[in-house]
């Protein structure tokens, strides 16, 4: 009956839409391999010629009897090649991450004494602005994870607390055992059975506009509060700092800080094996 043909007939577009969409699809996936491998690329090859030019930089600010003048120029050439080599060394690490080409070697790690390090070592940046860096953390927290990497997390988000902090505000780490994705914004709040150790930085710092914090993570996104400020930055480092945190299989979040400010709350998987 025409019942079925019809019937026939929707199917066989169905299929063919679904085939056209798969094509679409890979077809996409492809580009955004290709972009990856240009990104990679283009960053590694910059590295070499960055490097000369540091070099030579080095060698002629050494250079005696040189005038006052040419020594300020140096200056500036040395100070913006180290900046170009931290802007291609973010791309290479981003692209390396985002492509999955890195691995995680994880293992053990003794989350307190690695946040506590990172903290003390950010203490003379925080000084500098009568910023009062606090850490309130439990004793006994292990996280399975690669301790260099997290370490780079910890660096991130504390120097953006404390870059994003104007003078004589605070900052606030926190940690403990997640009570669950539903735990909401208080870290150690949760009994820990979830197997989920989360870690928050908190500012009193100039914040985020509610309607960015969704671009936030994306490679390059500055929020209007940091141009308006003036404060210089390439919008790498948070891009880094999910990508990380997600070859973990754990989260990053942000949200405003009740009184002003930024939290940034990483989530990774507790250590099994470790006692609490
Ligand atoms: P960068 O700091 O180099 O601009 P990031 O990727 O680290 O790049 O951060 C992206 C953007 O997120 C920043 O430009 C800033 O707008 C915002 N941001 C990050 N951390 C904070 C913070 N603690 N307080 C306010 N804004 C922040």
């Amino acid at each position: 009956s025409s019942d079925v043909t019809a019937h026939r007939e929707i199917a066989e577009e169905r299929e063919r839409l679904l085939a056209q969409r798969q094509q679409q699809v890979d077809r996409l996936r492809e580009l955004d391999a290709m972009k990856d491998d240009l990104m990679a690329m283009a960053s590694h090859e910059l590295r070499s010629p960055i490097g000369v030019i540091r070099s030579y930089a080095e060698m002629l600010r050494e250079a005696p009897g040189l005038p006052a003048e040419l020594r300020a120029f140096i200056e500036v050439i040395d100070r913006k090649s180290d900046h170009l080599q931290e802007l291609v060394d973010d791309l290479l690490d981003l692209a390396r991450l985002e492509s999955g080409r890195v691995s995680v070697d994880a293992r053990t790690v003794w989350l307190t004494r690695l946040v506590r390090q990172a903290v003390d070592e950010h203490r003379a940046a925080a000084q500098a602005k009568r910023i009062d860096l606090t850490a309130d953390l439990p004793h006994h927290l292990h996280v399975h994870a690669d301790p260099v990497r997290l370490r780079q997390v910890m660096d991130n988000l504390l120097s953006n607390a404390i870059k994003y902090t104007p003078d004589g505000g605070a900052v606030t780490v926190t940690a403990g055992h997640d009570g669950g994705p539903d735990a909401g914004a208080e870290p150690g709040g949760g009994d820990g059975r979830d197997g989920t150790v989360a870690v928050t930085v908190a500012d009193s710092g100039i914040g985020i506009p509610a309607d960015q914090y969704e671009q936030l993570f994306s490679r390059f996104f500055r929020a209007s509060t940091a141009r308006q400020a003036g404060i210089k930055g390439t919008g790498l480092g948070l891009a880094i700092t999910k990508a990380i945190v997600e070859a973990h299989g754990g989260t990053v979040t942000a949200a405003p800080r009740a009184g002003g400010g930024t939290a940034f709350t990483v989530r990774l998987p507790a250590d099994p094996s470790a006692p609490h």
